[in-house]
């Protein structure tokens, strides 16, 4: 069994993500926690590796929308600060899961 593998992801409420696993696993991250940790070159030097994005400058109150599905491997989606271009691998989300 692939633990990397998504059942469910639950995209309804818009400061909230919830992706329930095929091992049983359930993980969940705030709008915010997501954008914190966007591995996109816009907010990690792809040479350094060094994050350029402040995960503080997150406004409390972000959300997401129009969450969608990157072949099968990864999500998308947009933030309410505007930023969109994340590409967030089912393992990658795993990995970072904030609570483990
Ligand atoms: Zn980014």
């Amino acid at each position: 069994m692939n633990s990397y593998q998504p059942l469910v992801i639950k995209k309804s409420d818009p400061s909230r993500i919830e992706i329930q696993w095929a091992d049983g696993h359930t993980t969940l991250y705030s709008a915010g926690e997501l954008r914190g940790v966007c591995p996109c070159a816009g907010c990690v030097n792809e040479v350094t590796g060094v994050r350029m994005h402040d995960p503080r400058s997150v406004p409390d109150d972000l959300s997401h929308s129009g969450l969608r599905f990157v072949g099968n491997y990864a999500i998308t989606l947009e933030f309410s600060d505007g930023h969109h271009t994340g590409i967030f691998p089912f393992r990658f989300l795993r990995d970072h899961d904030p609570r483990g």
